[in-house]
């Protein structure tokens, strides 16, 4: 597995500056960042997690499914 940091966007007020740092704010705003699982439109009203990668990073709705599609909750617990 790679050595990937995994955010839960459970703090909406944070996430302008995680996109900020991502350097894709503005795509996100303007509606060009899409679920990675579903592929609808990620908005702040629907972000579930954002997944930093090599390429920028990856985001997933807040539909259940695609968050445990993603598969970033272990089972360990
Ligand atoms: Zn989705």
């Amino acid at each position: 597995m790679h050595n990937i940091k995994k955010l839960k966007a459970a703090y909406k007020d944070d996430l302008p500056t995680i996109l900020e740092n991502l350097g894709i704010k503005k795509e996100f705003e303007d509606g060009h960042i899409y679920c990675k699982q579903c592929g609808q439109t990620i908005s702040y009203d629907n972000i579930g997690l954002i997944i930093p990668s090599v390429e920028g990073a990856e985001f997933v709705c807040n539909s259940t499914e695609c968050i445990e599609q993603s598969n970033v909750y272990g089972k360990d617990e």
